[in-house]
C-alpha cells in the first residue's frame, strides 16, 4: 500500500474511533483522541489514555505532560510533525482512572491497526501501561531505558512523563533516556 494511501486508511480509522462506542467511556467522553502524527512517522509514541485536556481538545498529550514531551522531542532534534503519538485508549477514563481490562481490550485493536498502517522501526511506550501493553514481564523501575525486540518492533519502555512531573528526581531518568531513541531510529 502506497503512502497516500496508507494515511487515508488512517484517518479512516480516527473517523472510527471519534464515533466509537465500543465501550463505557464512549458515555463520560467529550470527545476521543485517536492519535496525531504523519503515517509514515519512524517512531510511535503510546501513552496510557487520555487526560483532561486531551479530551477537551481530542489531541493526544496537550497537557502539562505534553508540554514535557515537547521538551524532549526538541532535545532530539524532532517535532510533532516527525512523530505519531496515539494512547492504549482513546477515550478519557473518569477521573482519570486506570482503563479497564474490558476497556483496554474494546479498544486495542485500534492500536494495532495504527501501528500495522504507520509501521514504525520504534515504539516508545509512555508509562507501565503502555509497557504492559507490548511486554508482559518486568517492572519499569529495572528495564526502562532498555529496548526489547517484539514481533519485529523494537519496543523502548519510558517512564511516563506526567510521572516525572510528579517525582522530580525521574526527570533526569526521562531525559536521558530519550537521547536513546536517535541511535535506535539510525538502527532501524
Ligand atoms: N497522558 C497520556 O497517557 N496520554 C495523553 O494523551 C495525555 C496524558
Amino acid at each position: 500500500m502506497n503512502t497516500h494511501r496508507r494515511q487515508v486508511e488512517l484517518d479512516r480509522i480516527a473517523t472510527e474511533i471519534r464515533c466509537c462506542r465500543l465501550c463505557q467511556l464512549h458515555e463520560t467522553r467529550t470527545q476521543a483522541v485517536p492519535g496525531a502524527g504523519p503515517v509514515d512517522a519512524p517512531v510511535v509514541f503510546v501513552g496510557e489514555g487520555p487526560g483532561a485536556r486531551e479530551d477537551e481538545q481530542g489531541f493526544p498529550f496537550v497537557g502539562a505532560s505534553g508540554r514535557f514531551l515537547d521538551e524532549l522531542l526538541e532535545s532530539i532534534g524532532l517535532g510533532r510533525d516527525d512523530v505519531f503519538i496515539t494512547n492504549v485508549v482513546k477515550c478519557r477514563p473518569p477521573g482519570n482512572r486506570d482503563p479497564h481490562v474490558t476497556e483496554v481490550k474494546a479498544c486495542t485493536g485500534y492500536l494495532d491497526r495504527q501501528l500495522e498502517l504507520v509501521r514504525p522501526g520504534l515504539v516508545v511506550t509512555l508509562g507501565r501501561f503502555a509497557m504492559g501493553y507490548f511486554l508482559s514481564d518486568g517492572q519499569i523501575s529495572q528495564i526502562h531505558g532498555q529496548p526489547r525486540s517484539v514481533d519485529n518492533l523494537t519496543i523502548l519502555p519510558l517512564y511516563h512523563p506526567a510521572a516525572a512531573l510528579y517525582r522530580g528526581s525521574l526527570r533526569g531518568v526521562v531525559q536521558e533516556d530519550f537521547q536513546r531513541i536517535p541511535k535506535l531510529l539510525e538502527s532501524d
